[in-house]
């Protein structure tokens, strides 16, 4: 196949456009898409510090590399990578995140589980059982993310999802009949540093491929515990049916942004547990989560 732009030869078909890209082309469109995702939305300002959640795979290893490329030329911007280290054995070495940042020349941190709680995924699911490991780790990594960018003064934290992710938490939300989430803007709450998604528009695919065009050895395998993750039937439901469907991921993903757009006003309350101090919901799950880990140990 030749690129619909070039005649160069194709390495990408977008079912949703129709388009065939060659390597060239294909860069230009997806870093376009990207930067419209950040100026639309106001993402970047002068003076800004952020940190990338970068955890060493494909997304975020795209997303450090597109954000380093926007921003080295700029003295007025800072770039922080923060890679969470949750205690899976076998699984994320931060040491690879850290090579991966040292070549791209971005200050790297790495926070931990075990610091930050006195625990790890794997001692949780020993102590919890298995089938609970992703609602803890991904409280609790929400949670330190947030604490861990703001101890290194950042004001925005940049996240790898993509728009698979984005169409798959909307129609997640719609399942559950959670109107809440649904319509309440979770980038501004008080208390939580600022997230930006600039990949929130480009599909898994494309990133994946950027990431292969673009960064030598990131990390590739999956978590010994995804088969928990309650994203995964919704996933597949919605990759089936996208593919008849091929704009029904970008539908969703907007009807997701005019939902939140309305508001509904409770969601935007700031709320602060009394225990941690950190901005939660009705209750503070992280610190709900580590009350029961503690009470399993004794
Ligand atoms: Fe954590 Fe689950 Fe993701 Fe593994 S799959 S890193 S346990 S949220």
């Amino acid at each position: 196949m030749l690129c619909s732009k070039c005649r160069r030869p194709a390495i990408i078909y977008q079912r949703y456009s129709g388009l065939h890209l060659c390597r060239n082309h294909f860069v230009a469109d997806f870093q376009a898409k990207a930067k419209r995702a950040v100026r639309t939305h106001g993402w970047l300002s002068p003076g800004d510090s952020i940190a990338v959640a970068f955890s060493g795979g494909k997304d975020s290893a795209a997303l450090l590399h597109f954000l380093h490329g926007l921003t080295c030329g700029r003295r007025d911007l800072r770039l922080y990578a923060i890679t969470i280290d949750e205690g899976i054995s076998g699984y994320r070495d931060p040491a690879i995140a850290a090579g991966i940042a040292q070549t791209l020349g971005v200050e790297h941190h790495i926070f931990s589980f075990r610091e930050a709680f006195g625990t790890t995924v794997d001692e949780i699911v020993r102590l919890r059982g298995d089938s609970l490991s992703c609602s803890y780790c991904g409280v609790l990594r929400r949670r330190l993310l947030n604490t861990a960018a703001r101890s290194l003064g950042a004001n925005r934290l940049a996240l790898g999802m993509n728009l698979d992710d984005e169409a798959q938490s909307v129609l997640m939300n719609t399942l559950r009949g959670d109107a809440l989430r649904l319509t309440r803007g979770d980038t501004r709450r008080a208390g939580l540093i600022q997230r930006i998604k600039p990949f929130m528009y480009i599909p898994e695919r494309e990133v994946a491929l950027y990431a292969y065009l673009h960064v030598e050895g990131f990390l590739a395998g999956s978590c010994p515990y995804a088969h928990n993750a309650l994203r995964a039937d919704v996933r597949n439901l919605l990759n089936d049916y996208a593919w008849r469907h091929p704009s029904t991921r970008h539908s969703l993903v907007r009807l997701g942004e005019e939902l939140s757009s309305i508001g509904t006003g409770t969601g935007s309350e700031p709320r602060f547990c009394p225990e941690c101090g950190e901005t939660c919901g009705e209750t503070c799950r992280s610190c709900q989560i580590l009350a029961e880990i503690s009470r399993d140990d004794e």
